[in-house]
């Protein structure tokens, strides 16, 4: 009878028939205790006497009282919020038009570098490499020079940076360039900040934008 073709056939398709009702017969009888265990009395007792386990004690007890009439039409709520929007008309205001407007800058405040010049104004200068070892983000690189008899009015030491460069992308303004310098000759300006940019070159600043203008 097995090797029959429909005898077969229908062997399987009997075998198929009582896989079927009995995988969804089990299901069912699960589904109906899940449904029996959630309902019965004993475990609905049981989840009352169990203490009220809350993560934060923020937790608020929601009332369930039925709206008034003010509360259902919104008007008193939305006259409430006009009013503090009306108040603050009438407030001194905190914002500034920046960049026509600007706020006074902290004495402490570290912004742009400058490289100072003396009374006489040369440049302070020496290129000790102080200040760049002094750097933790590694933002000085110079290039020292000697000077020449014919440059005493331009540079205070014999020794001056011939190039001095400070990459903006990489100074933290920590000030501590500031407090290496043995000559006073570098400080971080509190009422200059450095401008924005927009290429990498114009991030290196050399001397021409360092070093502080003579004056007149
Ligand atoms: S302010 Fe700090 S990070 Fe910037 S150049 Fe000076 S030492 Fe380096
Ligand atoms: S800025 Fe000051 S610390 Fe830096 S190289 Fe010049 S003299 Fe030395």
């Amino acid at each position: 009878m097995f090797f029959c073709k429909n005898s077969f056939f229908f062997t399987y398709k009997k075998s198929f028939f009582y896989i079927c009702i009995s995988v969804n017969l089990s299901n069912f009888i699960t589904f109906l205790a899940q449904i029996g265990f959630h309902h019965c009395v004993f475990f609905q007792k049981t989840l009352k006497f169990l203490p009220d386990m809350q993560l934060t004690n923020r937790a608020k007890q929601v009332s369930n009282t039925q709206m008034t009439f003010a509360e259902k039409i919104y008007l008193p709520a939305i006259v409430t919020g006009l009013g503090i929007t009306i108040k603050h008309f009438f407030k001194k205001k905190v914002t500034i038009q920046y960049p026509e407007q600007q706020r006074p800058m902290s004495p402490v405040f570290r912004g742009l570098h400058v490289l100072k010049r003396d009374e006489e104004g040369r440049e302070r200068c020496t290129a000790c490499g102080l200040c760049a070892l002094a750097c933790p983000a590694e933002a000085i690189t110079m290039v020292a020079a000697e000077r020449k008899p014919s440059e005493e009015h331009l540079y205070r030491e014999e020794k001056y940076a011939a190039v001095y460069e400070i990459n903006m992308l990489r100074c933290i303004f920590c000030g501590l360039c500031e407090e290496a310098c043995p000559k006073e000759a570098i400080f971080l300006q509190n009422d200059v900040i450095a401008p924005a940019f927009h290429s990498r070159d114009e991030v290196i600043y050399g001397k021409d934008k360092l070093v502080e203008p003579l004056k007149k």
